[in-house]
């Protein structure tokens, strides 16, 4: 049963599932290397609860447990050492999640499941670097975590039908809805999503249309509810072309990472988090 999770990261997707995870009701530790990371993180998640409360999402006493629940951490060992669950959102690089795995193995409770964030990459090759693949799995939350209902729950090679349970009920109990997916680079969800926003991203580059045009040709002709240059603003362009170029490598040339996105991401533009991507963030 899963009482204690720890989130390891806390950049946009690390502090949202903190976030989702201290209101259902499990204790939860935040921890990021950075001690400012871990600080913006904390302040993100007590301005999210205060603006819920005030918007009427949720009762003060949710955000009083949730605040109860929640707490912060630079050390993985100290983060991890009394986890049922450990979430990594770190970044997207292969070398970064092998290690973190690697202390995981070392460090959190032998019953504890080791589960990573990641959009795209194998939890067959993260596992590998532990002595216990069958309690590894990948948990796919989307952006932004509080108000986004899916979780892809990916199996690796050994990941045992317990551990897919387990964190099966870890969903629901935060209120979310999973599907089930067998292995392949970028699942169900990122394989579809970065090519259509590469394929924008390549059409705004060739002139055929602006940034808010192809957004609003996207929304109000193919109904999806948000276009896919303000959803790559929002994932965060570098994090986007980590996500591309990993899947170019691995499925081939129809990823090629847009050179639009390249170039943005060689400038700084990185979407909402930097101020700047395709569109401009700096008034809001
Ligand atoms: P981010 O850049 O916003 O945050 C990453 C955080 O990890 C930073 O705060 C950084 O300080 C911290 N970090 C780096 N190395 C660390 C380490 N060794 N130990 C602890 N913390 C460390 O990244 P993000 O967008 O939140 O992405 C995190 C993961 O979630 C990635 O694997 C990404 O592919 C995945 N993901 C992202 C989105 C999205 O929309 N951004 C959606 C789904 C999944």
């Amino acid at each position: 049963m899963v009482n204690r999770i720890a989130v390891i990261g806390g950049g946009t997707m690390g502090r949202g599932i903190a976030y989702s995870a201290a209101l259902a009701g499990f204790t939860v530790t935040l921890q990021d290397i950075s001690e400012e990371a871990a600080f913006r993180a904390r302040d993100y998640i007590e301005g999210l609860l205060t603006k819920s409360v005030e918007k009427g999402y949720i009762q003060s006493e949710q955000r009083e447990l949730a605040l109860n629940n929640l707490s912060y951490k630079t050390e993985l060992k100290d983060a991890v050492n009394n986890a049922d669950l450990v979430i990594e959102a770190a970044l997207e690089i292969m070398e970064i999640k092998i290690d973190i795995f690697k202390k995981l193995d070392e460090w959190a409770p032998a019953h504890a499941i080791l589960a990573t964030n990641t959009s795209t990459m194998s939890p067959t090759e993260i596992a590998a670097s532990t002595k216990r693949p069958e309690q590894c799995v990948a948990m796919h939350f989307f952006n932004p975590v509080h108000r986004m209902k899916l979780i892809e729950i990916i199996k690796g090679l050994d990941t045992s039908e317990a551990t897919v349970e387990i964190v099966k009920r870890v969903a629901e109990k935060m209120g979310k809805d999973t599907v089930e997916v067998n292995e392949f680079p970028g699942f169900v969800t990122s394989r579809m999503n970065c090519l259509i926003g590469n394929e924008a991203m390549n059409m705004l580059m060739e002139g055929v249309a602006s940034a808010e045009d192809i957004d609003k040709a996207l929304k109000l002709g193919l109904n999806h509810p948000m276009g896919p240059l303000e959803l790559a603003d929002l994932v965060g362009l570098d994090s986007r072309l980590r996500n591309m170029e990993y899947l170019y490598q691995n499925l081939g040339e129809k990823y090629r990472p847009s050179p639009m996105l390249v170039k943005y991401v060689k400038a700084g533009r990185l979407g909402r988090k930097s101020g700047r991507g395709f569109y401009d963030y700096s008034e809001k």
